[in-house]
């Protein structure tokens, strides 16, 4: 079966530090749960419970308010005992209900009951999703109700609902056990969102070494039959795409799948990506009618005595995630949430882990770029050890340079740069990143540059392979970078 790849750049990633993905582990239930109003893309939902009520598992804690906002629910049931409130980086006001966990659950462990949801209208999908507060469960966590709705009202033709399964970052280990624990979840998760959206066609882009965990997907798809004619199903696709970081990406998932497209003569329409997590949800949301309360995180890095996937719920805080895998072999410098390609610094390990929260990870090394050290934003971590291509060692240039690597980036500047091209060869987009740092921190930067920022789409493939540590996609995709 013939793979599809991006053309050009990307990296293998390879990182010891990130928890197997054999299989996950019941994580304990947070005896304080802090659940933030902001978990989605939109405004923060407006909380509906006071401080003092008592909260059931699953109740409505907070209601979205306007687009891109979605419901939130209680984890665990309980006494609403604070309201904390703070801002962003960004200056945007978020809140947080902390509730103390008591009394007794209502959905864990009980028979769940089944509902039909081959009869419903797409309308009456969506309509579920946005009750049961599903967003998409990694990036900006926009609502899937609207993403749908959308959807059909953005195109008058074929769609087609891409099922994500590439695996090209040990990071995104927690999806690869969903995949392999609940099969069936993401099967007819698929289906639901495809009849939600309106998509003609199911398509599972798959990594290629993992062709028997797609086909797994795939003939649980085939075999459910849930409508009354054989051709309203949709077709399904299977498809094999590289394991370069960042095939995952929708980027370059779309020019491999326009490339397949083009090949096969299979006409896909307009795509929608989803990957295993959100796709669990929606299963849970539209057939148990159960709102999001837990989801698998990855929690690792090197300064964690036991990396591990967690089934943990939403609210946890990542102290008690960490102290879950057994604490810290070495005190951690930085922890961050998501993969250290693309992951946001945190500052408390107070903060919960959320709907978008897919992977944790504290490092025992002051390796945070200037992103965290100059925003308190997103950061791209140091992996080059892992990241760089075999074979080409570039350190040796910059020693000979400068003498010594520096200790952090925060007096790495575009002088430091030793002309290697390693960032231009990485780049999945064609671009010079040397070039357009330069012309930013030089702050020469017009409108030329300004559409040349556009196209990147922060992958940081350029910043990881960087032998003087430039913040590169840091500068790239943040407007307020001015310069070291
Ligand atoms: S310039 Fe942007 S798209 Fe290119 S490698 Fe860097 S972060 Fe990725
Ligand atoms: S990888 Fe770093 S040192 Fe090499 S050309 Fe790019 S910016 Fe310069």
């Amino acid at each position: 079966m013939k793979v599809y790849t991006f053309p050009r750049g990307g990296i293998n990633l390879n990182d010891k530090s990130a928890p197997s993905a054999i299989n996950s582990s019941l994580s304990f239930l947070p005896g304080i749960a802090v659940l933030p109003m902001i978990q989605h893309n939109g405004v923060h939902a407006y909380p509906v419970v006071s401080v003092g009520d008592h909260v059931e598992e699953g109740e409505l804690v907070a209601r979205g308010q306007g687009a891109g906002s979605a419901n939130i629910h209680a984890p665990v049931p309980g006494k609403v005992i604070q309201y904390a409130s703070w801002k962003l980086p960004e200056k945007i006001s978020n809140g947080a209900v902390v509730i103390r966990m008591e009394g007794k659950f209502d959905l864990l462990g009980k028979a769940t009951k089944e509902y039909s949801w081959q009869d419903a209208s797409p309308f009456e999908l969506r309509r579920l999703l946005s009750e049961y507060g599903v967003i998409e469960m990694e990036g900006r966590g926009r609502p899937l109700s609207e993403v749908f709705a959308g959807a059909q009202k953005g195109s008058n033709g074929n769609r087609t609902l891409v099922v994500r399964c590439v695996f090209d970052d040990p990071w995104l280990a927690a999806d690869y056990c969903l995949c392999k624990e609940r099969p069936e979840a993401a099967a007819e998760g698929a289906l639901i969102a495809a009849k939600a959206a309106g998509a003609s066609n199911i398509l599972i882009a798959a990594s290629a070494s993992e062709k028997v965990l797609a086909s797994l997907i795939g003939d649980k798809i085939a075999a459910f039959s849930p409508y009354p004619q054989q051709g309203d199903a949709p077709e399904l696709y299977m498809v094999l795409v590289g394991s370069k970081y960042p095939q995952h990406g929708r980027t370059e998932l779309t020019w491999s799948l326009r490339q397949f497209e083009k090949k096969e003569n299979a006409p896909l329409g307009n795509l929608m990506f989803l990957g295993p997590s959100s796709l669990a949800a929606i299963y849970d949301a539209v057939k148990f009618h159960k709102p999001v309360l837990d989801r698998y995180v990855a929690v690792g890095g090197s300064a964690v005595k036991h990396p591990r996937v967690l089934k943990t719920r939403i609210g946890t805080r990542l102290r008690d995630v960490f102290a879950e895998c057994g604490g810290w072999k070495i005190q951690p410098k930085r922890i961050a949430i998501g993969s250290p390609m693309t992951g946001r610094a945190v500052f408390s390990t107070d903060e919960p882990v959320i709907k978008t929260t897919y992977a944790v990870f504290a490092v025992a090394q002051d390796t945070l770029n200037a992103r965290s050290v100059f925003f308190g934003g997103n950061s791209v971590l140091d992996l080059r050890a892992g990241g760089r291509t075999p074979g080409k060692p570039l350190s040796k240039r910059y020693f000979s340079a400068f003498g010594k690597k520096p200790e952090g980036r925060r007096y790495v500047t575009a002088m430091h740069c030793i002309g290697c091209g390693e960032c231009r060869e990485v780049c999945p987009t064609g671009l010079d990143p040397e070039d357009i740092y330069k012309s930013i921190s030089e702050k020469k930067h017009g409108l030329s540059v300004s559409r040349l920022v556009m196209r990147c789409h922060g992958c940081g493939c350029c910043e990881a392979v960087c032998p003087s540590n430039l913040p590169l996609a840091t500068a790239l995709i943040n407007p307020a970078f001015k310069g070291e």
